[in-house]
Order: C-alpha cells, then structure tokens, then sequence
C-alpha cells in the first residue's frame, strides 16, 4: 500500500512518518506524475489559497479531483480540508469540491488563533488531544456526511465515503490513531475497488 502526501506546503515530512508509524509506505507528492499508482493521497494543512494556486500551476487540480471521484481515498487536514471542500463561505468557487460540506476559514478568531482540545472522535479516536492553527470550522454538511469530532459545537472532523477532512492538524503530535484510521480506510478501498 503506498499513500502520497502533496508536498507543495506543509508539514509534510511529519505526515509521512505518522503514515509509516501507522503501517503504510509514504511517499511525498511533488509533481503530478507522482500520483500514478497511488492508493491515497494526505493533503497537508498550510494556506489554503496558496496551495489551490500551486496546484492550479502544477497541473495537480484535474488530477486529484479524478482520483478523488474515481473513489481513491483522500485526507484532507486544515488547509487540506479547504481544498476538499464543495463550499467555502465567502468564496464563489470551491477547490476540489469533492467533499459535500461548506467551510469557514479562520473560523475560531485571533484570540484562538492556535489552541489545543481534547476530542472524542467517533468510531477514530477518544480523550484525542488536536491541534488547531488558525483553523476552519465545518458549519454545513450533506447528509451523506458523518460528523465524527465537534468543537464547541462546531464540526471539525468529517468523512464521506473515501474521503476524510479534519480542522486540525494530526501529524503535530505524536498520536498516530487517525492516520491509522485513514491507513484502514485505504486497506478496505483496495480490498473493494470502486472502478
Ligand atoms: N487558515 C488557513 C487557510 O485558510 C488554514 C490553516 C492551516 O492549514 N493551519 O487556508
């Protein structure tokens, strides 16, 4: 099984030992040749509007946005998240629009612009302490979408199907239990090939 992780910005060193921690071969992702014959790919948290316009000049959007629809596991973290989103409030397009939700940018405000919350993530991870930088808020989803983590009353962890988006960023610490998830959910999309 081998997992990519789109290196344009980001933690993506840390990305890639927390899949390898979890069981999987990783590799960084930084021209889209490299996601031939990838069975997921990890999109890093960093700026949002930064990354879309790398990937618009790298050619990565078409590419992506395919693997995601031809049901390719993809995981989205913070910035990561934005991409994958179907709306951003405030904006008239959308990334990848993969993931049927609309996102808040920056939604907990400059007094928390970084804090840390202890999460119980349903079915993933319990007492899951999550970092949060300048983070997004989940404030609609479709209802092919589950909640799996709220904080204070907000969602900040979802899956649809193969895809999967957290507001914070779980390669910050040294708790592998959500990649570990994401490393089954690959497991299990390779056992049932949807294509
Ligand atoms: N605030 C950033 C954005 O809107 C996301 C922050 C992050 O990835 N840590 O893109």
């Amino acid at each position: 099984m081998k997992i990519g992780v789109l290196a344009l910005q980001g933690a993506v060193g840390e990305h890639i030992q927390m899949l390898e921690k979890a069981g999987a071969q990783a590799v960084s992702v930084k021209l889209p040749r490299e996601l031939e014959g990838l069975d997921g790919l990890v999109m890093p948290g960093g700026e949002s509007t930064t990354i879309s316009k790398l990937m618009h000049q790298y050619d990565f959007m078409e590419p992506v946005r395919h693997m995601g629809q031809a049901g390719v596991p993809l995981f989205g973290t913070c910035a990561g998240l934005i991409l994958l989103a179907g709306h951003i409030e405030g904006l008239d397009q959308a990334h990848l629009g993969l993931l049927e939700i609309t996102v808040r940018r920056n939604a907990f405000g400059r007094q928390r612009d970084s804090f840390e919350a202890e999460l119980d993530i349903s079915g993933v991870a319990e007492g899951y302490k999550a970092v949060f930088i300048r983070a997004p808020s989940i404030t609609e989803t479709s209802p092919h979408v589950d909640v799996l983590a709220t904080v204070a009353d907000q969602a900040v962890m979802v899956r649809q199907g193969h895809l999967l988006g957290a507001a914070f960023h779980p390669e910050l610490t040294e708790d592998a239990r959500l990649h570990r998830y994401f490393v089954e959910m690959v497991r299990e999309s390779k056992a049932t090939p949807t294509d």
